[in-house]
């Protein structure tokens, strides 16, 4: 197999005479506006039918970093600061991996969510990639809506560079990076504060109830729950911590974000770590204030807040 097939299809069997792998892409390219369709249905149901009070401009912040990001930086910003190293990798990569076999596409998803378990990690804990993913965070309210909001510098951070290691070992990036677009596809639904415990799911697989914990910035729940479709990473290195009937979620930043501009939701992290290296007293200062951790700074939206004891919280029930 040459490098460019393999790069486009990497071995996949083809339906039709097209490739799968220009299935899947068609099945990402459709992603988007089947994602905003349901997210809509989701806020009509909630605020028409429900009668809550859903938050219309948090709505509509976060379809405009959807399409802004889809449609406008996509088609204008090519570049990403990780292609050199995808590139590098890939070709001295230590074999060459076709993917027709369904053990090895079973590998793949498993490598791609371990990749992407670190890469979440690490955008959680080094500022310069926490100041794109804060914009994920910067909803105070959980549902589908929210779960499009990625902002606009992804591609900047050089974030891509976390799928190396399974690239230097053989798996094409193209699918190296299909198999991230489905991951994240899968993340859509788990973004729906509605859905109950899934009972035996839940030991295996990143769920509702997972990723309302992760996006909660009770200090109880804090940095935990990192993983995309399995939730094991999370079990196997300590960053596992399951919903408490008696901690309710409180979503958003530790430090919330109150306005509903995308530009201010897209921007405030890297104005903030801006803000601070320069104020930074020493370039060791100002070093750590990019690959620290960004709790270390209070404008950087996450400082750690103390855990809210459970008779505190009971007490903030209403009485029967
Ligand atoms: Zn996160
Ligand atoms: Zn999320």
């Amino acid at each position: 197999m040459t490098a460019d097939r393999a790069l486009h299809c990497g071995g996949a069997p083809c339906k039709n005479g097209r490739p799968a792998v220009t299935q899947l892409i068609t099945i990402l390219k459709f992603a988007l506006p089947g994602a905003i369709a349901i997210a809509t249905l989701e806020a009509l149901f909630l605020a028409v039918v429900m009668r809550k009070n859903y938050n219309w401009r948090a709505y509509f912040a976060s379809l405009a970093d959807a399409l802004g990001r889809e449609y406008i930086v996509m088609s204008f910003l090519t570049i990403s600061l990780a292609a050199p190293i995808i590139g590098f990798a890939y070709r001295h990569r230590l074999f060459t991996i076709p993917l027709d076999t369904p053990t090895a596409v079973v590998v793949l998803v498993i490598g791609q969510d371990f990749c992407y378990y670190w890469f979440h990690r690490a955008s959680h804990r080094v500022r310069w990639f926490w100041a794109t993913h804060a914009i994920h965070h910067s909803s105070n309210e959980l549902n589908l809506a929210a779960s499009f909001r990625f902002g606009w510098t992804g591609r900047l951070t050089g974030a891509g560079a976390f799928y190396a290691p399974l690239i230097w070992l053989g798996f094409p990036p193209g699918p190296v990076f299909i198999a991230a677009g489905l991951n994240l596809l899968y993340q859509f639904w788990i973004h729906a504060e509605w859905i109950p415990k899934l009972g035996w799911l839940e030991y295996v697989f990143n769920t509702a109830s997972h990723h309302r914990v992760h996006h909660a910035s009770n200090a109880e729940y804090l940095d935990r729950n990192y993983g995309g479709i399995f939730i094991v990473f999370d079990r196997l290195f300590g960053t596992f911590v399951s919903e408490r009937d008696d901690v309710p979620c409180r979503y958003g930043l530790v430090k919330p974000l109150l306005s509903n501009n995308p530009f201010v939701i897209g921007f405030h992290g890297w104005a903030a770590l801006l803000r601070d290296a320069w104020r930074a007293r020493s370039w060791r200062e100002r070093l750590m204030c990019i690959i620290g951790p960004p709790d270390a700074h209070p404008d950087a939206g996450h400082a750690p807040t103390p855990a809210t004891p459970p008779r505190q919280i009971a007490a903030l029930e209403p009485a029967e």
